[in-house]
């Protein structure tokens, strides 16, 4: 059979390492005789891994004594939710800075709740992020919402911008621990793990303490950050699994040398496929401005900007032939996208480079 390359952008690859700790510990959890699965929530067992788990989210990022680590379920788009219901209560009205469609989705689930300010000029074409001196920020908003990476556009942020003290909120679910960040410049910071982190079912959320305590009362008990955080996150029964595969991944994170080499390889891995993007001569196209390409998520096209069907769709058969796989871009833009996470190597990059290669020099 041939060898698999999985390119896809969640639920995305898991690294190899971790799959194998996962087998060792599925039916018999830390010598405890059954498995996570079949454990009870409010044992040792599990207060021990919640507790672990939560430490190497600190350690990983540095995250400062006066934030919070939770760990919710519903996913990102749970906390598109959350957001508001914990935050919005202040003003009445929040800040989003829309940059492509998961930023979007949050913005209009947060109008289920309060007012809600675009602070870009709207659009349905997401190829950058217009410098912050054009941002129309309303200084009386309860916070300013950003997703750091948008998943579906590429269109990743390589700046904290400065909100002049309102508190900055980013969705960090395609980008989390790819790089190191400095927590203290953001209130919260949220995302969902079945990308970079782990599988689907967990978001992590990064509470500044100073933020609690301010919830809509119609805020449901599950969603509430406060709550969430005064139990711990045992309010209820937490998705323990996800959560157990989230702290692997850290730890693996933190084995393979940290952000800092995780941030190296994003780096090395992305500038491969953009640099066969550039040498093509406009055969294969990249929408997004250079200084906001993801590192994450490569959309492109083939032939031109609208791309060419006829090759896009033969360049994902040949492919898929290679066991390269996932690669097809969102439903909503079309076209290719290459997700280049954590667990992705170098040389599964190189590989999906030498058939871009091979492709251009067939048709070009
Ligand atoms: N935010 C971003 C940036 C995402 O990429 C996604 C999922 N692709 C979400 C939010 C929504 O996450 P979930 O499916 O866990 O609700």
């Amino acid at each position: 059979m041939v060898k698999i390359h999985n390119f896809g952008a969640g639920p995305a690859k898991l690294p190899e390492e971790v799959y194998e700790i996962i087998k060792d510990e599925l039916t018999n959890f830390g010598g405890t005789g059954i498995s996570l699965l079949e454990t009870s929530h409010r044992s040792q067992t599990y207060l021990k891994l919640n507790t672990e788990v939560q430490d190497v989210v600190r350690r990983l990022l540095n995250v400062p004594s006066n934030y919070k680590i939770l760990f919710l379920a519903g996913g990102g788009q749970g906390q598109f939710a959350a957001v508001p219901l914990n935050l919005i209560s202040r003003t009445g009205t929040a800040d989003y800075v829309v940059t492509g469609t998961w930023s979007e989705k949050a913005a209009k689930e947060a109008k289920k709740y309060g007012k809600v300010n675009l602070v870009l000029p709207t659009t349905d074409r997401h190829t950058g992020i217009p410098d912050v001196s054009t941002w129309k920020l309303d200084p009386n908003a309860s916070y300013v919402h950003i997703c750091t990476n948008e998943t579906v556009h590429g269109v990743e942020f390589d700046f904290i911008p400065d909100t002049k003290g309102v508190p900055l909120v980013a969705d960090m679910s395609s980008n989390f621990m790819s790089k190191k960040i400095d927590v203290s410049k953001f209130g919260v910071i949220y995302g969902g793990a079945q990308k970079n982190i782990g599988t689907a079912g967990v978001a992590l959320v990064i509470v500044r303490e100073d933020l609690l305590n301010q919830a809509l009362p119609i805020c449901p008990s599950i969603f509430d950050w406060t709550i969430t955080a005064k139990n711990d996150s045992i309010l209820n029964t937490p998705p323990m699994f996800a959560i157990y595969i989230m702290g692997r991944v850290l730890e693996w994170i933190e084995r393979k040398g940290g952000l800092d080499k995780m941030a190296e390889m994003a780096t090395k891995k992305s500038s491969l496929v953009y640099k066969m993007i550039e040498e093509s001569n406009g055969f294969y196209y990249a929408p997004v401005a250079k200084n906001s390409r993801s590192k994450m998520n490569i959309p492109f096209r083939i032939g031109s900007s609208e791309g060419n069907d006829v090759l896009e769709k033969e360049f994902l058969k040949g492919a898929e032939a290679r066991g390269l796989i996932q690669l097809k871009g969102h439903r909503m833009v079309g076209g290719i996208r290459a997700s280049t996470y954590n667990a992705v190597t170098v040389e599964e990059v190189e590989t999906l480079v030498s058939y871009m290669r091979e492709f251009y020099q067939q048709h070009s």
